[in-house]
């Protein structure tokens, strides 16, 4: 087997124990593959693996990677990362997913710059569940003002929630912050939004038991699918640079 097939193995049997433990269809929990500074050769393995979803953080890294896997039918690319308000045009129009809006402008912008073909595009807000003052994603007190204002854009489908909370290592740690988010998108409910709000993108490969224990429908999963990344800088663009740092 290839190494791939043998980690997807991995976390799909994690998922479906995280799943069976809390008495849920596994069938409700979708799997997206990070594959933020992996190869577009290995994102191809990973498609061949069976994986459909792919999350991506770098604007120009994800639109090369998904020019040279253009061949590949019924691929779905997630946005997961900081958006600039620059970049919106190309996010609107090259993914399916965005999971990390976070402020009215850039919901704005990529609605209309969504393409009429197109379907909705797809959002979850961000939520800052730690409330860390230098971290992305807005506070719960500022998130229903917010999830009204993205629910009347004609270009988007508001389908939830997303976090990435503090590393903690136990379980109990790791729960507090995903029941917090789970609660939060309970409370949109009765508020009579136009939209699915269907979605709680949460879980990483280190808390992704955690998460489905709270109700996590999207888990974002890059290390334990692919292995540890390279850093940014030594990924595609930069490797003659790196190769000659690391090899004096
Ligand atoms: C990198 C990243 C992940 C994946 O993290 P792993 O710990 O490698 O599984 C998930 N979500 C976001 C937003 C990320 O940036």
């Amino acid at each position: 087997m290839h190494k791939i097939d043998e980690k997807l193995a991995d976390v799909t049997a994690r998922l479906q124990a995280a799943a069976a433990a809390a008495s849920r269809p596994d069938g409700d929990i979708t799997l997206i593959a990070v594959s933020k500074t992996q190869s577009p050769e290995r994102v191809r393995e990973a498609y061949s693996a069976g994986l459909r979803r792919f999350g991506e953080n770098y604007l120009q890294e994800a639109l090369d990677k998904q020019h040279a896997l253009a061949d590949l039918a019924g691929i779905e690319w997630h946005f997961i990362g900081p958006i600039q308000s620059n970049k919106t045009r190309a996010i609107a129009e090259h993914f399916s997913w965005v999971h990390s809006v976070d402020r009215l402008k850039i919901a704005e912008r990529l609605s209309a710059q969504r393409p009429q073909h197109l379907p909705p595009l797809n959002i979850c807000l961000q939520v800052n569940i730690d409330r860390e003052p230098s971290k992305a994603g807005v506070h719960l007190a500022e998130l229903p003002a917010l999830a009204r204002a993205v629910a009347a854009l004609p270009g988007l489908s508001l389908r939830g929630l997303m976090a990435i909370p503090a590393p903690a290592s136990e379980p109990e740690a790791q729960r507090q912050p995903f029941n917090q988010l789970a609660e939060a998108l309970k409370q949109l409910k009765p508020l009579g939004l136009a939209a699915p709000l269907d979605t709680l993108s949460m879980g990483m490969s280190a808390d992704l038991e955690a998460a489905v224990e709270c109700g996590a429908t999207m888990v974002r999963i890059g290390t334990d699918l692919f292995g540890p990344r390279q850093s940014k800088a030594t990924s595609a663009t930069n490797t003659t640079a790196t190769t000659t740092k690391d090899n004096p």
